[in-house]
């Protein structure tokens, strides 16, 4: 049985990656509004990711004989100045979503609960891989600067990148 803490904390991660679905989504929409359809597909992509993590949790939670309650999802920003610095916002919250995971695994180890703490190692892992695909986009978008033709052919690369992977 899981306890009310870990009850707690898993629903608010479920809010957390539908939030997180919910960015991608709204960022995906200013990526369209540059024409830029490589970076909004792959965004868009990535929105898709975050409503499966949220519902591997959701899954998680009643195999766990637990109690599941959705909270209201929180707006998302609509404007963004740039693709640098939208790009620099996902490595941010990335990096956010990974304390958030590591201080709900902690507290499953603290409480001797191993059946949450092996769940959470696939989102620990996970977190890895988001970190490191949001840096790479950081760092290429430095490189590009304000250079359209490197920035429409980053643009053709997410096109290409954005098609489903599993996991
Ligand atoms: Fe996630």
């Amino acid at each position: 049985m899981l306890s009310k803490e870990m009850q707690d904390g898993l629903n608010n991660q479920i809010n957390n990656e539908y939030f997180s679905s919910y960015t991608y989504l709204s960022m995906s929409a200013y990526c369209e509004s540059l024409n830029m359809r490589g970076f909004a597909s792959w965004l868009r992509h990535q929105s898709k990711e975050e409503l499966e993590h949220a519902l591997k949790l959701f899954d998680y939670v009643i195999d766990r004989d637990g109690k599941i309650v959705l909270k209201s999802i929180e707006q998302p920003q609509a404007k963004y100045n740039s693709l640098l610095k939208m790009f620099q916002q996902v490595l941010e919250h990335e990096r956010e979503v990974t304390s958030m995971i590591n201080k709900l695994y902690e507290q499953a180890v603290n409480e001797g609960d191993h059946a949450t703490a092996v769940e959470l190692q696939w989102f620990i892992k996970e977190q890895v891989e988001e970190e490191k695909s949001a840096r790479d986009m950081v760092d290429n978008l430095k490189l590009a600067g304000d250079n359209s033709s490197a920035l429409l052919i980053l643009d053709r690369e997410m096109a290409d990148n954005s098609s489903p992977t599993p996991g």
